[in-house]
């Protein structure tokens, strides 16, 4: 477990769970790891470049905001061009954050990279292995 404390997950949006091409491709496997998420009392986060409610409003059209989701923006870089996190109440701090760039964050806690969701491909296996992770 990181530093963090938390127990929430924050997700990127475009590219990690939503496709890069059209946005309203909802990864495989999506649904059934925040069902996981929430399972277990984990806060289920969203958090983007496009704003919170360019976040709130991509992840509505796919049907994964009815699930007690929070969104964020991405608004702020450090000195070298990686994303920060907002002020998140104490409850959505983050214990893991799962990006398609994840090497334009900056977060003391776990970050996992997936490939980036280019287009809808109902074969992707990206969240295959943190599904296994929560329910194995
Ligand atoms: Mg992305």
């Amino acid at each position: 477990m990181s530093g963090s404390g938390g127990v929430a997950w924050l997700f990127d949006v475009d590219g990690t769970v939503l496709d890069l091409v059209t946005g309203s491709s909802l990864r495989p496997l999506a649904n059934e790891l925040f069902f996981a998420l929430r399972a277990r009392g984990a806060p289920v986060l969203l958090w983007s470049a496009g704003g919170a409610d360019y976040a709130l409003r991509r992840t509505r059209v796919v049907g994964v905001a009815r699930l007690d989701t929070a969104t964020y923006g991405k608004t702020e870089r450090d000195e070298h061009g990686r994303w920060l996190l907002p002020q998140l109440p104490p409850a959505h701090r983050p214990a893991v954050l799962v990006d398609d760039e994840p090497h334009e964050i900056r977060y003391p806690g776990e970050i996992i990279g997936v490939p980036p969701y280019v287009g809808h491909n109902p074969r992707d296996t990206a969240f295959a292995p943190l599904l296994h992770r929560l329910t194995a």
